[in-house]
């Protein structure tokens, strides 16, 4: 299972290029090479803008197709069987595309995908914390008028993300009181690129039910002791934060295992794999070899990113089945 994953960074550099050839976006780019260069990362800010130009790619409803089709080859290599993924609704407002079109089109290949693979995709619909208050509110609107009139299968809950630091949380109580009083999950990224102050925020104002990142919170023994007692999840994404820099450049560095330690509920993601070159099974591997996670904590950690997610209590009782009757394989022989 996987929790916090952008859309469209599961996308291949192969279906950009033929992206790029179908609306000949740009002619300089020919080769996966020629977007590694022009993709490279050293904050998040490049990392935004990076996400921000790929989105530009996707101009008619049924590119959206690719967008599913290699989120199922990112579960399927990734042995991932249920995945919420980010999707924010501005970009594609802002390139005059018809978003609650888009939205009706991608859950029914959402439901396709479903059908075909067995692979449930869950939209995190992003309201976008960077582009102001009114589009937040209108990219509410827009999924709540879907929801009424098609329902909410295959959309897991509303979410935020961008910049906190220019944009923060606070700004925008509103619009997570009225996603609550509707029935939605909730999640924000918190703590990815600013204080701790900025999780409490998302905690006691918006009052999430997940955290995204939540790096910060290592500077916050205060914090991590909330998290841990009222069970807050964290979703980790370690390689976007070595690469983003903001708080730790190394895994070494990394607070997941004092948080996992301190009773907090960790689950790792990977946030934008394409961008950060990055897949679920590299973190799990990387946590075993660079932060000292046992077999048995790393099971832990994959329990969390059952219990953590939205889907309903019969769904994740069938996963914990199945991972645990894999873990007993695995740590028996
Ligand atoms: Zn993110």
């Amino acid at each position: 299972m996987e929790l916090h994953v952008h859309a469209e960074a599961c996308v291949q550099f192969q279906t950009y290029l033929k992206l790029n050839e179908k609306y000949s976006i740009d002619s300089k780019l020919k080769t996966i090479e020629d977007y590694k260069v022009l993709l490279n990362i050293n904050s998040l800010a490049d990392m935004i803008g990076n996400f921000i130009y790929l989105q530009q790619y996707f101009r008619m409803p049924e590119d959206y197709s690719y967008l599913v089709d290699d989120i199922v080859t990112y579960c399927k290599n990734n042995k991932i069987v249920y995945i919420e993924t980010h999707f924010s609704l501005t970009m594609p407002k802002k390139n005059k595309l018809n978003v609650a079109d888009i939205l009706f089109t991608l859950t029914g290949y959402l439901a396709e995908a479903k059908r075909k693979h067995g692979i449930e995709i869950c939209l995190i619909i992003d309201i976008s914390r960077g582009f102001g208050y009114a589009n937040a509110q209108e990219n509410f609107q827009i999924m709540k008028r879907h929801i009424d009139m098609h329902g909410i299968e295959h959309i897991a809950a509303m979410g935020m993300g961008g910049l906190e630091s220019k944009y923060p949380g606070h700004l925008y109580a509103d619009i997570f009181s009225k996603a609550r009083d509707f029935g939605l999950n909730t999640v924000c990224h918190a703590g990815e690129e600013t204080d701790s102050r900025s999780i409490w925020d998302a905690v006691l104002l918006l009052r999430v039910q997940r955290i995204g990142h939540g790096t910060s919170a290592m500077f916050d023994k205060d914090l991590v002791v909330h998290l841990s007692e009222n069970k807050i999840p964290l979703e980790i994404c370690p390689a976007s934060n070595c690469i983003t820099k903001k708080f730790v450049s190394t895994y070494e560095q990394h607070p997941i295992r004092n948080f996992f330690e301190q009773g907090v509920v960790v689950t790792v993601n990977t946030d934008d794999p394409i961008l950060f070159d990055v897949e679920l099974n590299d973190e799990f591997y990387r946590l075993h070899k660079h932060c000292n996670f046992s077999l048995s904590d790393i099971v832990k950690v994959l329990e969390y990113n059952i219990t953590a997610s939205f889907a309903s209590e019969e769904q994740k009782q069938g996963y914990l089945k199945d991972l645990r009757d894999s873990a007993d394989r695995l740590l028996n022989n």
